[in-house]
């Protein structure tokens, strides 16, 4: 607890996003081990031959120093442990990787920290590097550890308001936080149609033996699980969160048309 009350403290983390902020100086937005998400102001790094080198570009986990004066913390120094910077070796890949710093920022608050999440992050983006993985399953999974740590993590096994298993047709309702059965599928007045197979996906990804590599998952159950888990995670924390499809839209057509 004593460095709670140090000017100066030192953090692990990565950068969500950093914007220019007038001739000299860079707002960023990183995800620290001890704080969680936070914003730093960090003076001179637009400086050429600054002291931040490439740390403060995103797919880099790096150890950072910092410093409290009375407003937002000073970002003072940063020096890269580990790089993914294969990851800006395609446009596909950018935005995959990009993509999960989306999720975080949009989905997570500030100053709450969960190391947890932060593993998850740079686990996924080994599984992007590592060409041959189901990069579409790893979306649904960080979908569904955000949902975990946001303490809102779906009930899949059986119907949320009567608790009977469920067979065969069935419904998901974002405000009941899950499954939904055909008999109490009248008393919830928003769900859409959640099939045998998408459940059976879904109930796979949230097991903790559940294996990406072994399950084959078609582009079309993806982009259905993905919908389905983005509305839920747009619900829950009352902001839209975009689905990969949307997501990928936006900004290739960002990155082509400038
Ligand atoms: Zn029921």
């Amino acid at each position: 607890m004593r460095e709670r009350f140090n000017r100066y403290w030192k953090d692990e983390g990565i950068v969500i996003r950093s914007t220019n902020l007038g001739e000299r100086d860079r707002l960023v937005t990183l995800f620290t081990q001890k704080r969680g998400k936070i914003r730093a102001l960090a003076k001179g790094a637009r400086k050429v031959g600054n002291r931040f080198g490439a740390s403060l570009d995103v797919f880099n986990y790096s150890e950072f120093m910092f410093y409290s004066g009375a407003g937002m913390p000073i970002l003072m120094q940063g020096l890269i442990k580990f790089s993914y910077r294969d990851m800006t070796s395609s446009l596909i890949r950018w935005l995959e990787g990009s993509y999960l710093l989306y999720l975080l920022d949009r989905c997570w608050q500030w100053e709450k920290p969960e190391e947890g999440l932060l593993e998850r992050v740079l686990y996924f983006w080994e599984i992007i590097l590592k060409k041959g993985e189901d990069v579409y399953s790893s979306f649904l999974r960080f979908k569904l550890d955000l949902a975990f740590y946001l303490g809102i993590a779906p009930h899949l096994e059986s119907c949320v308001l009567c608790n009977r298993d469920v067979e065969g047709e069935a419904y998901w309702s974002n405000q009941e936080g899950g499954v939904i059965c055909p008999s109490c599928a009248s008393k919830v007045p928003e769900k859409v149609v959640f099939p045998q197979d998408l459940r059976a996906i879904l109930r796979y990804l949230s097991s903790p033996g559940g294996n990406l590599s072994s399950l084959k998952l078609s582009f079309f159950q993806f982009e259905e699980l993905d919908k389905i888990l983005s509305d839920y995670l747009s619900y829950e924390v009352g902001d839209k969160v975009m689905n990969w499809h949307d997501f990928r839209s936006l900004y290739q057509g960002a990155v082509f048309s400038s």
